[in-house]
């Protein structure tokens, strides 16, 4: 079999990237293991880049169908009472309107509906879009891709080989990059369950012990995350279903009916966060994206946002080369040069938050109320925070802003313009800088 582009998996990278291509006439094949719908929880958190660039694709409005808007961080500092209701002690509400955008908001939608979106696009260009699923990759062999569906093995033949497998990549093996797991101190459990029709706003509960993350899902359900420490998911088992239900309902009285529509632990799944990020994106004809490249703490809900991004800019590349009858591997560095400055900036603000919620003193507490609520205090430390994990564009903090936050000069009054912000917002010709002509322009 013969393509222009060989994309490995097809998650929410790999299909963005091959929607992307096949609307503009690149002819993909996507090879994915999977021959249904998988179970296992995923990102769900849409960020406003991220909905730019769906726009862009055609899917936005069904997209948005699908999903529940979150217009607002919460984090609420509570005080947690056995058998009692809990006791609010602060509540800081950052707001994605704060960003001088026409995509004021995040979406949570079920994965599988945002990949099922996708491929039903994908299929729309059916001349370009070739998707093969159950159909394993298995690494390069004679300079092709060798592929396996049910016994038959064979191989594809492309221009550029594209790794979106997630986090075990053989194409990342066979560029031979480095790759340097970091752990953390805690661990997640996972799971949906049913909410109150009015419970709409998504939050942050923490006590100095407990971390629990809702984030409202479409159909009245909310996704629930709850931080547990490394190491300790078979105590927690062995307590049984009745420790779940207690903690939320005494963290969220709200959601003690929710909770208790859990009846096994199958249901409840066990995230391990780590990160990592390798030093190449590319090796002569190899790309890699998403998950394959880089794994990010899900304290901010990036992951998923980091792959289609990594896809939006990738595809834009190989589309561009197509028109212009350049040669893909001659602009793969682009795609690096774009993209990986982005991704380690927002792997470092990941770290940030997961060590926000990593340690469990009161004094920690204390600080951590403070910094979150100086956020909010400082325009353009909020401005800043929503810019940055929108994905919109980056304004780095300084060590004026640190200051602030870490109350050791007061907040600033001044509020931040628009027109201020706008200098930070991701220009075309930063997304795609191998557009620029001579004079700069964008052709
Ligand atoms: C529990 C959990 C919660 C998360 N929450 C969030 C969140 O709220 N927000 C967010 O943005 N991110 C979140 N993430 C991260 C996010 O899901 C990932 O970053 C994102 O899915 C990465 O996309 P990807 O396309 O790179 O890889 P994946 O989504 O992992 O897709 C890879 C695809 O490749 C296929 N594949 C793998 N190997 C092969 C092979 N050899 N041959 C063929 N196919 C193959 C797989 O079956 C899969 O379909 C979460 C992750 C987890 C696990």
């Amino acid at each position: 079999m013969k393509t222009e582009v060989f994309i490995a998996g097809g998650g929410v990278g790999g299909l963005t990237l091959a929607v992307k291509l096949a609307r503009r006439g690149v002819h993909v094949v996507i090879a994915e293991q999977l021959s249904k719908e998988s179970n296992a929880y995923k990102g769900e958190l849409i960020q406003p880049k991220t909905l730019a660039i769906l726009e862009r694709l055609g899917v936005l409005d069904h997209i948005e169908e699908n999903g529940h808007p979150i217009d607002q961080l919460r984090f609420q500092e509570v005080h947690r009472n056995h058998g009692e209701l809990p006791q609010e002690i602060n509540l800081t509400e950052l707001n994605y309107s704060r960003v001088a955008s026409n995509y004021d908001h995040a979406l949570m939608v079920p994965h599988e509906k945002t990949k099922e979106i996708l491929r039903n696009k994908g299929k729309s260009y059916e001349e370009y879009f070739h998707y093969l699923p159950g159909t394993r990759f298995l690494g390069f062999e004679n300079g092709m891709a060798k592929v396996k569906r049910k016994k038959e093995t064979f191989h594809i033949q492309a221009q550029v080989y594209i790794g979106a497998e997630g986090r075990s990549s053989p194409t990342r093996d066979a560029m031979n990059v480095q790759v340097e797991r970091k752990d953390y101190n805690h661990h997640f459990l996972t799971v949906t369950i049913p909410r109150p029709e009015d419970f709409t706003k998504g939050k942050i509960i923490t006590t100095t012990s407990c971390f629990l993350g809702l984030f409202p899902l479409p159909d009245n359900e909310v996704r629930t995350v709850f931080l547990i420490k490394a190491g300790e998911y078979k105590t927690i088992k062995e307590k049984g279903l009745e420790y779940l239900y207690q903690a939320y309902s005494e963290l969220e009285p709200e959601l003690s009916a929710g909770v208790r529509s859990i009846k096994d632990w199958k249901k409840v799944q066990l995230m391990i966060p780590y990160t990592y990020h390798v030093d190449r994106y590319y090796t002569g004809s190899l790309a890699i994206i998403g998950d394959a490249a880089h794994t990010v703490h899900p304290m901010a809900g990036e992951g998923m946002n980091l792959a289609i991004q990594d896809a939006d800019v990738l595809g834009e590349l190989l589309a561009w080369c197509k028109e212009e009858n350049k040669r893909y591997i001659d602009h793969l560095h682009y795609y690096e040069d774009v993209r990986r400055p982005r991704v380690s900036f927002l792997l470092t603000l990941s770290h940030l938050s997961a060590l926000v919620y990593s340690f469990q003193y009161e004094w920690w507490r204390k600080f951590r109320m403070l910094a979150v609520q100086r956020i909010y205090d400082d325009d353009q430390l909020h401005v800043k925070q929503m810019l940055n994990i929108s994905g919109l564009g980056r304004w780095d903090f300084n060590l004026l802003d640190r200051a602030i936050q870490g109350s050791m000069l007061p907040a600033r009054k001044k509020k931040v313009s628009d027109r201020k912000q706008q200098q930070y917002l991701f220009s075309e010709a930063e997304d795609y800088p191998w557009k620029r002509n001579e004079k700069g322009m964008i052709t």
